[in-house]
């Protein structure tokens, strides 16, 4: 081993090599701003330099609070090029949540952008309020302002800009060496669904690893072009951040993911590839005449973070996205397995298709194995697609640990492998099916019912737009199946006509007995994190207070 051929994996260099690759291509499309791949890495070294000027070192933390403009692909590579740490902050926390967040991970620095500028002032004014007073100046970092030449300029906070940092920086400044593959780039916090927020850590080379896995394996081929419709600050773009440099691909940087403004994006740049939760088919699917565009050549989707129904794969492959189902978690750097694709799949009707395509799947490259295990005996289940038990992971792309919480790491690690907190099944030809987070599974009568396929079933009536079933106390059965359903709106705009017995007799068609909800409530709209994930704690909360016989 020497430094000639043992040279510290990192995804930075995809930058360095797409700016003489692809020096004169274009790097980033935002509204009427444009950049090259030349622009993009000095405007990189510029930002970087200026970190280490405002007194940034080694492994210090740099946190951004941003939509996906510019500035926010930018710091992908800026910071660590700073050999400071990334943090990016969810932009739909609350200011609480965001405080917590930056004394956590003692944040140095914070860049944020104008559109977030009065929940910072809330936040760091909270954050003031938490340490004992002489340390206080210690915990309120410098903040820099991201003030967006595009769109309305928000309020003003803190002395500096991010442009005066490009313009003061140097580009030629030589980025900090990685002295180790497994030093920290980032650190992304989960987004607390199922329990308080974890600063999730990965390494250079876990990133780099999960990169190159992910172009690989998603067939992206080089000059992608890219619309940002998943936000950087979830899991770093899934890696596509550092991966669209790798592939000379353009970013279509996008501040709001209405439907309106991904159709327009999608039709002029004429977009090859995005990433979304299951969540943004709705707004696809739903989109009114005007906000719509006509889909001239197939866009590939990678969807995941949410069970996506197959009623709503076969609806976007009609309109011309080509969806490729993945399964991941922060704690793996986003995508861990695929749904790989065969050939043979293609002679099968559509609703087949969709229904191999709802399945989870198999291990991306970098992930070595995948396995699913009986909770209790820790044994591997029959691969017969029935008997559930725990999703567990193995591989490079496995974050390097929770940040200051060796307790949580160590539950999360055991025998060699990462437990997800997922159940599923494993079919007999190797892909895995998720069948619910653990705490999800509905036990009633001694028998496990998957919610998510309970879903997976509604989702086909014609007027639900949203729905989640959750466990339910009942007398006799110990637990049993509510749904909460959200309507779609009629012609006329109201979303009543369709009655709790209209959705019992419609499972009771398509479903075994005792999958049946015993109850239907209705709601507005089902509630979500940040990250667009339907609550179900809370629903679960609002069907305690239910009473069926
Ligand atoms: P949080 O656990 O706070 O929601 P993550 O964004 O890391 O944070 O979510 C990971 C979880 O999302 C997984 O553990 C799993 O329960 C769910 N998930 C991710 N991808 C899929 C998928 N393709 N199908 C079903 N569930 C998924």
């Amino acid at each position: 081993k020497s430094q000639a051929n043992y040279v510290p994996l990192t995804p930075l260099t995809f930058l360095k090599r797409a700016s003489a690759v692809y020096a004169n291509r274009t790097s980033i499309i935002y509204e009427n701003t444009r950049f090259t791949w030349r622009q993009t890495y000095e405007r990189c070294c510029r930002v970087a330099s200026s970190l280490r000027s405002l007194n940034i070192v080694n492994n210090d933390v740099v946190s951004v609070l941003a939509p996906n403009v510019p500035a926010m692909y930018e710091m992908h590579f800026a910071v660590p090029m700073a050999g400071a740490v990334l943090n990016t902050i969810n932009t739909r926390l609350d200011a609480k949540n965001v405080a917590t967040i930056l004394r956590h991970a003692e944040t140095k620095v914070l860049f944020v952008d104008c559109q977030f500028v009065s929940l910072i002032r809330e936040a760091l004014r909270i954050l003031m309020g938490m340490g004992d007073s002489e340390k206080q100046e210690l915990l309120v970092p410098l903040v820099i302002v991201i003030d967006d030449i595009d769109s309305p300029t928000g309020v003003r906070l803190g002395e500096l800009e991010y442009e005066q940092l490009v313009q003061m920086g140097n580009p030629r400044f030589v980025p900090i060496e990685i002295q180790d593959e497994w030093d920290p780039i980032s650190l992304n916090y989960t987004s607390g669904t199922t329990s308080e927020p974890k600063g999730v850590v990965y390494s250079h080379r876990g990133a780099y690893l999960s990169t190159l896995s992910l172009v690989l394996g998603w067939e992206m081929g080089t000059e992608p072009v890219y619309l940002w419709s998943l936000p950087m600050f979830h899991c770093n773009g899934w890696t596509f951040t550092w991966g669209i440099a790798a592939r000379g691909g353009t970013n279509i940087c996008l501040r709001n993911t209405t439907a309106y403004d991904m159709y327009r994006n999608i039709a002029s740049h004429n977009v090859t590839h995005m990433c979304c939760a299951p969540i943004i088919f709705n707004i696809l699917l739903e989109a009114k005449p005007h906000e719509r565009r006509e889909i001239t050549s197939p866009v590939q989707i990678l969807t995941g973070g949410a069970p996506p129904p197959a009623a709503l794969l076969e609806k976007m492959e009609l309109l011309g996205f080509h969806v490729t189902h993945a399964y991941g978690l922060t704690e793996a750097t986003g995508p861990a397995l695929v749904c790989e694709w065969q050939a043979k799949w293609n002679r099968l009707p559509r609703e087949s298709q969709s229904k191999l395509k709802a399945r989870q799947g198999i291990s991306i490259l970098t992930l070595s194995d995948v396995d699913v295990k009986n909770e209790k005996t820790m044994e591997s289940v029959p691969h017969d697609g029935k008997t559930m038990g725990e999703i567990v992971l193995r591989g490079s792309s496995i974050m390097k640990g929770y940040l200051k919480d060796p307790e949580a790491t160590s539950k999360a690690f055991k025998n060699g492998w990462f437990f997800t907190g997922d159940v599923g099944v494993i079919h007999p030809d190797g892909y895995l099916e998720i069948k619910d987070r653990s705490k999800d599974v509905i036990i009633s009568g001694g028998e496990n019912i998957s919610s998510v396929e309970l879903e997976s079933v509604l989702y086909r009536h014609p007027r639900v737009l949203e729905v989640a079933v959750v466990a339910m106390p009942h007398p006799r059965w110990g637990e049993s199946p509510c749904a909460f359903v959200a309507l779609k709106q009629n012609e006329a705009g109201k979303t009543d006509e369709v009655t709790e017995s209209d959705i019992i007799s419609y499972c009771r068609k398509n479903l075994p007995h005792y999958m049946i909800p015993k109850k239907v409530e209705f709601l507005p709209q089902l509630p979500k994190t940040s990250t667009g994930k339907i609550q179900k704690f809370q629903l679960r909360a609002m069907a305690k207070s239910f009473h069926v016989t």
